[in-house]
């Protein structure tokens, strides 16, 4: 865990306050729909990343891309949930950090974002870095300034 005195945004990388890829939940490109829906159901999580089978990250799954993929013409249709597979749905346009980048680097990622993907030279995901870990690190900053 990052201390508060050694938090800088212009010299502390990513890799010293990201989440670890071994805690962080995910789907397959290939899983069907049912399966993230599961997956976001059970963690309480809005989204997380896509993975392909190499550990590669693709992308990125919300409950609100699952709900998009099951509009049909007249109505919602429950069944898209086992014919489609997440990566008719998924988010691929969206920006990544690799771990040497500062915490200045991510903190313009994170104003759109509410976590950014992390990733290796080959692609593969790392870790993840959340909006929730950036604002943490600014209030402790802040109170130690005070001095309480
Ligand atoms: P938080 O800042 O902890 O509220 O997380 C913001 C978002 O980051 C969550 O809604 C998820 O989309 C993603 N996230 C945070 N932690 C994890 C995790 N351990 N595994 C997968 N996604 C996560």
């Amino acid at each position: 865990m990052l201390s508060t005195k050694d938090f800088d945004l212009e010299t502390t990388t990513v890799q010293e306050m990201m989440i670890d890829a071994d805690k962080v939940a995910h789907v397959q490109l290939q899983n069907p729909l049912e399966h993230a829906l599961l997956v976001l159901a059970k963690t309480g999580y809005n989204a997380v990343p896509v993975l392909d089978l190499n550990s590669r990250f693709c992308g990125i799954i919300s409950k609100s891309n699952i709900i998009e993929a099951m509009f049909g013409v007249e109505r919602i249709e429950v069944e898209q949930l086992n014919e489609k597979i997440v990566k008719d749905a998924m988010d691929q346009d969206i920006p990544t950090l690799h771990e040497e980048d500062t915490l200045e680097k991510a903190l313009h990622v994170l104003i759109d974002y509410t976590f950014v993907c992390v990733i290796d030279q080959q692609q593969q995901m790392t870790g993840i870095l959340t909006r929730r870990q950036m604002l943490k690190q600014f209030r402790n900053q802040y109170y130690q300034q005070r001095g309480n």
